[in-house]
């Protein structure tokens, strides 16, 4: 049974301009592309982290998934998911792990490359790796490497490098098994400003529950 405890997963991307803020903020680069461009980009980004929320065993759903784009063709993605708290804690860390290195790793899978800034999901990543690690788990989620490793380092200890590398592996192989669908949902949040449980059904597929 789903617990009614909702738990506000930062994988947003924040307006704000301060690195030091945090948040996937779009690298200022001169050959940025077009608005249009770094919009389909961050949505793609976005994209990814809702695709393996919704399809990730843990969690009950994913609702009121936000999406605002901005002047400067940035966007804001906020989903409230609701953790299915029957499953094992070791089991729900790992898969934080896994969703908060989604959208860089949706990013690499169709760009070849990860050009947000990504503290924030990085920050994240960690956060939930050192939890991980200091409660003792073993990874049991995508032991293989798929895919590309992941494209940056992280000041971290060996057991959390490896943790994070299995993370990035595994929302690799989701995303790439999902990718239709990702396709379709990138498409269409970079026009749509709000979809619910339903909508992302409509769009996704239903729900797997564990
Ligand atoms: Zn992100």
């Amino acid at each position: 049974m789903l617990a009614a405890l909702a738990i506000v997963i930062a994988l947003g991307l924040l307006t704000a301009r301060a690195p030091s803020r945090g948040g996937a903020l779009w690298r200022r680069e001169p050959s940025g592309g077009t608005p249009e461009e770094r919009l389909a980009w961050l949505s793609t980004h976005e994209a990814g982290h809702a695709v393996i929320a919704w399809h990730c065993p843990v969690v009950g759903s994913v609702t009121d998934m936000i999406i605002e784009p901005t002047r400067g063709g940035d966007a804001l993605w906020q989903g409230r998911v609701l953790h299915d708290w029957s499953a094992p804690p070791e089991t729900r860390r790992a898969w934080d792990i896994v969703i908060a290195l989604a959208g860089l790793s949706a990013e690499m899978l169709c760009y070849g490359q990860v050009r947000t800034l990504l503290l924030r999901d990085l920050d994240e990543a960690l956060a939930a790796a050192r939890s991980f690690c200091r409660q003792g788990g073993s990874w049991t989620l995508c032991v293989a490497q798929v895919g590309p490793p992941m494209p940056f380092t992280v000041r971290c200890t060996d057991a959390e490098a490896l943790v994070l590398g299995r993370a990035w592996a595994t929302a690799y192989a989701l995303l790439a098994y999902h990718r239709e669908a990702h396709a379709r949902l990138a498409a269409i949040i970079a026009v749509r400003r709000r979809l619910n449980d339903a909508e992302l059904a409509a769009i996704l597929g239903p729900k797997v529950r564990a």
